[in-house]
């Protein structure tokens, strides 16, 4: 009897020969909740067709670790036909959806030259996500930096450093008592994470690389509307997140909203203006606009109404869940109500194809994580409680490392992290994840807006002198000076 070989055989990439006639799955979107749906399909008798438009899954929760040059953008992204390796089923198509008719069961793609396309479906699981909204703030999306995609994180990281460049180059001229602001509108996990970040990269590596320039002069403030950062935790987890920020020289502006954003400053809602060189936008998620063209139902913040199976309310064969979906009692946006909530509209579309009952979604709650900085993160955990420290740090890092997608993922951000984090101050060897640094350009640039700016050399230059000499003043006295312990 011949023995296939495992190494030599064939894997099973291709559906089996009568899967052509099997109803067709189209999972719009590849992050958590359509990921973890396509792969809870796997065994279904189905034909699965996943759209995105990129061809990778991004892991948001290290996003800022990409921002703040602590990971490589592919360690935090998957390429999504590797999926098909587990579930030979799966198809992935990239595209932009453009729209859906629910009556011709047809998806509208746009795939750029070949103009729009339609695939028809069977059984639709909308899991496209959610999306940053600026509510409305003039100067935010001209001004601030978002942080919800791969290319946003790169590109908040390239101007970090691209600034921290110009700003070395002048910190011998006349005007060097210029700062570098950061703001960071938003104290939710993401504003806290990248403000926590950067306060350890000023702490432990800006004196080494940067020794032309005072580490002062990197200052760090967050903007929170509400009294508290971190309001999905307990109180004395607030508390700790603040103290732990401030400890690292993080100034926290609280109870204070942002009203407008400019190039080189932003507005507050009591009319004082913060000097900000970079903001980065760290609030808010809403969902994209486009949907409310879709015919869907939708819950009045937007996400797509549906029953206790996770169907469309009104729409038979048509699925939401993660981030787009609202049921009654809608769940936070995160990545575990997304990966089960992807899983069980998977597993209902399963059971009706089998002609099998399908059960009701029941979310189970495995606690909230978040981090400051190095040895400093907090988990709520049901059952276990709570954990802060060293001991919450290790927590966080065994779960953002373990509940990636991807071998190569999980062992590239392990080893990254080690090096990031691993030794004392003394042994430390820095060496950040740089990009695209075009510091001559960000000094273009900063020339150009002079009229526009109020803070800095030349600030204001069509303006006159003692207006701008007004200004500056205000907006320095809002700021207190780093700790740079
Ligand atoms: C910076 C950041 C940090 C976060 N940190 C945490 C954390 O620490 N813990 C936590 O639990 N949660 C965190 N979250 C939230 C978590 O990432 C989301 O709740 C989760 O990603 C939602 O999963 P989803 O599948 O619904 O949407 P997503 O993961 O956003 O996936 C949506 C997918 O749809 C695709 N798509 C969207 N529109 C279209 C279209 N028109 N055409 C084609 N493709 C489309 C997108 O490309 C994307 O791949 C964070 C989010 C962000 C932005």
């Amino acid at each position: 009897m011949v023995m296939p070989l495992p190494f030599l055989s064939r894997r099973p990439t291709v559906p089996a020969k009568d899967g052509a006639s099997w109803p067709h799955v189209v999972i719009l979107g590849g992050g958590f909740a359509g990921a973890h749906a396509v792969g809870a399909l796997r065994d279904a008798r189905v034909r699965v067709t996943l759209i995105d438009r990129n061809v990778y899954k991004t892991f948001q929760p290290l996003l800022y670790q990409v921002a703040t040059a602590g990971l490589n953008p592919g360690d935090v992204t998957m390429f999504l036909r590797g999926l098909s390796l587990k579930v030979p089923n799966m198809r992935y198509r990239q595209g932009e959806v453009q729209g859906i008719d629910p009556e011709r069961k047809v998806v509208r793609l746009d795939e750029g030259q070949k103009g729009q396309q339609e695939i028809s479906y069977d059984y639709l699981i909308l899991a496209n996500g959610a999306t940053t909204t600026f509510f409305g703030t003039p100067g935010a999306e001209e001004h601030a930096m978002p942080m919800y995609t791969r290319s946003q994180a790169l590109a908040i990281r390239d101007r970090v450093f691209s600034e921290l460049e110009r700003s070395s180059r002048e910190a011998g001229l006349s005007h060097s008592h210029d700062k570098l602001h950061v703001c960071i509108v938003g104290g939710g996990p993401t504003g806290v994470e990248i403000a926590g970040a950067l306060a350890d990269f000023r702490m432990q590596e800006l004196d080494i690389l940067y020794p032309e320039m005072d580490p002062g002069t990197l200052q760090l403030t967050v903007l929170q509307r509400g009294d508290e950062v971190l309001k999905e935790f307990s109180t004395k987890y607030r508390q700790y997140a603040a103290d732990e920020l401030r400890d690292r020289g993080v100034v926290l502006q609280l109870g204070r909203g942002v009203k407008e954003v400019g190039y080189d400053h932003v507005v507050l809602d009591d009319d004082s203006v913060l000097e900000s060189d970079i903001t980065i936008w760290a609030a808010g998620v809403g969902i994209p606009k486009m949907v409310s063209e879709w015919g869907f139902p939708q819950d009045k913040r937007g996400r797509i109404a549906v029953d206790d199976y996770l169907q469309v309310k009104g729409f038979p064969g048509v699925y939401a869940a993660g981030d787009i979906a609202g049921q009654d009692e809608p769940l936070p946006q995160l990545a575990q109500p997304a990966i089960q909530s992807g899983q069980a509209a998977a597993r209902a579309i399963a059971a009706e194809v089998a002609g099998k009952p399908r059960k009701k979604f029941k979310y189970t709650d495995l606690g909230t994580m978040a981090t400051i900085g190095r040895h400093a993160a907090i988990a709520e955990i049901p059952v276990l409680g709570g954990l802060s420290g060293s001991l919450g740090w290790a927590a966080w890092l065994g779960v953002h490392i373990t509940k990636m997608i991807g071998h190569r993922n999980q062992r590239a951000v392990a080893m990254n992290l080690v090096s990031l984090y691993g030794g004392s101050r003394a042994t430390h060897q820095p060496n950040p994840v740089v990009g695209e640094v075009n510091s001559l350009r960000a000094a273009r640039i900063f020339e150009e807006q002079a009229a526009h700016r109020l803070f800095g050399a030349g600030a204001g230059a069509s303006r006159p002198a003692d207006e701008v000499a007004a200004e500056n003043a205000e907006g320095a006295a809002e700021v207190a000076e780093p700790t740079n312990n």
